[in-house]
């Protein structure tokens, strides 16, 4: 048989009796610590620091990924697309600024570092993200998707009014290339304002037909481009919530019942969601919608595929999830958050109609909650900031949106401190990189594996990728551990930085600085 492929060449290696490397894995033995606390009769707390030992295996060659969009000829699809290949092709364009360069600004993974230790004389010493442990680069993943709007992606990055002319004019020839697959189109899941785009639709009614067409896709798309692995990204409109309805949409076995009786409440993302899952595909949910309903989220844990979701958190939401935790961890209280919003691109437009502009608001309701609820100092059990989000379509704006936010909090002996903040930036530049972050997490995640004392063998992770929870609004966690959710944005970095690191070995960040502190 043939010799395993090798892995791919590592940015360090680690030395120590608890890093092993093979000629395709990495393999660590990590003790993961922390605190079972119990509450006795008299109220005291019993804290009982807890070790566990975890065996952690990433297979360290980088596979050859495809990465379909389901809403390719969007602002966010086509703005990627062009971004990629500029970068693929190094080219540079004018602008009234002079000559640019193209970069990856804005995705944690390929424009950020973390801290792996400090040198000799204790100075700290950086890597870039990408470095912590094999991962693929955008520059290499192979795309393709679905829209049910026609328009090649030369044409949709003109419809989109995103990116400078002179680098639109390099690319146009390359991106009039690709054509985006038809689509599932039901009208009643997105604004009607959408309908004259839907010239790119799957045709029928039904609904298991349409699984077996997306799933066709994707062995296509995998099978064309000799691909080892596919992602599937919703960026498509935002749909209205699925009801969730007994017997429908409630557990695996119904969801595919319904799908068979091409039930109405089964939308299009949860169809793209189950033909995914059915073709060992993970698939992640880029809009605010409810395309996990509970049936969907079993699925996915029977067959374990990756999913995650909801909704990219782009702008005003990772502001405030910055913003309320500096807030309640100095120690002042939130009484209330207000945020508008206008953009005037079509996304805007989808959003114009109440029930998708619902789906948003949802999303962005409960980003404070975990902070809130983590300092009963402040806010008495039950007891919550006001909190309103208004969203309005202003065409003349196009895809640079405006979100303004006023923080009134209670400060030091019934003090009050406002801030008010105004942020405008292209909403697809500030998108396009959380979609490449996600992408290579999720496609990093299943080359890893970990085993506990408890397991005879390694295995996956649970469906529910809540280490994406950095990269969206609504992060989603598994199933019954809803109160368990992190919006802080910090926490959910430390969260992504400590998993990487324990795969290679290395103990948790700390901040500690004690080398410089007892000199
Ligand atoms: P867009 O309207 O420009 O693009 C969406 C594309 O999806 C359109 O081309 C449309 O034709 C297509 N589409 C609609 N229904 C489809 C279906 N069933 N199948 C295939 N294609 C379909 O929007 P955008 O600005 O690219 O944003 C995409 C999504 O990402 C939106 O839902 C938006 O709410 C969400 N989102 C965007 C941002 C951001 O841009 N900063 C942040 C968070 C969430």
């Amino acid at each position: 048989s043939a010799a395993p492929a090798a892995a791919t060449p590592l940015a360090f290696k680690v030395n120590s009796p608890n890093v092993q490397y093979t000629d395709r894995h990495i393999l660590s033995n990590y003790v993961y610590e922390n605190a079972t606390i119990t509450k006795g009769v008299d109220g005291t707390l019993n804290v009982n620091p807890t070790a566990v030992k975890y065996q952690f295996k990433t297979d360290a060659k980088v596979p050859r990924v495809g990465l379909m969009m389901v809403g390719w000829g969007g602002n966010n699809g086509s703005t990627l697309t062009a971004s990629i290949i500029a970068n693929r092709r190094k080219l540079t364009w004018n602008t009234k600024e002079g000559v640019q360069h193209p970069n990856y600004f804005g995705s944690v993974v390929q424009a950020s570092t973390l801290r792996l230790g400090v040198d000799a004389k204790g100075d700290d010493v950086f890597i870039p993200f990408h470095d912590i442990l094999p991962m693929v680069h955008p520059n290499d993943l192979v795309l393709g998707g679905w829209d049910i709007s026609s328009l090649n992606l030369a044409d949709s990055m003109v419809r989109a009014q995103v990116l400078d002319y002179d680098l639109q004019r390099q690319v146009r020839d390359e991106m009039a290339e690709l054509k985006p697959l038809p689509s599932i189109y039901y009208p009643d899941f997105i604004a009607a304002n959408q309908s004259d785009r839907a010239d790119n639709v799957i045709p029928g009614k039904d609904k298991q037909a349409h699984v077996e067409h997306i799933r066709a896709d994707i062995r296509n798309f995998k099978a064309a481009n000799n691909l080892d692995k596919v992602i599937v990204i919703w960026t498509a409109n935002t749909e209205r919530f699925a009801s969730i309805v007994e017997g429908v949409n409630d557990t695996a076995d119904n969801l595919l019942k319904a799908v068979k009786e091409s039930q109405e409440e089964v939308a299009p993302s949860t169809i793209f969601a189950i033909a995914s899952i059915l073709e060992n595909t993970p698939f992640i949910n880029g809009s605010p919608q409810n395309t996990f309903v509970p049936g969907c989220v079993e699925l996915a844990e029977r067959h374990s595929v990756y999913i995650g979701g909801d909704d990219f958190k782009s702008g005003q939401t990772k502001v405030k999830s910055v913003m309320v935790d500096f807030l309640v961890n100095a120690g002042i209280k939130p009484l209330s958050i207000t945020s508008y919003n206008h953009l005037g691109n079509n996304d805007g437009k989808n959003l114009s109609a109440p029930q998708q502009f619902r789906s948003k608001e949802i999303s962005k309701s409960n980003v404070v909650d975990d902070m809130v609820g983590a300092n009963k100092i402040l806010y008495k059990e039950g007891e919550h900031p006001d909190h309103v989000v208004v969203i309005k379509y202003v065409p003349a704006v196009g895809d640079s949106k405006r979100a303004l936010d006023e923080y009134v909090s209670e400060i030091f002996m019934n003090g009050r401190n406002t801030i008010s903040m105004y942020n405008t930036c292209e909403d697809s530049l500030l998108a396009s990189p959380l979609i490449l972050d996600l992408v290579i997490l999720t496609e990093l995640m299943t080359r890893i594996e970990f085993k506990t004392e408890d397991m005879a063998e390694y295995g996956p992770f649970n469906a529910v990728l809540s280490i994406l929870s950095y990269m969206l609004k609504a992060p989603m966690i598994q199933h019954g551990r809803q109160n368990q959710i992190v919006n802080s944005l910090a926490r959910q970095r430390t969260a992504m930085e400590n998993v990487f690191r324990a795969c290679v070995g290395l103990a948790p960040q700390n901040d500690m600085l004690l080398e410089s502190k007892v000199q």
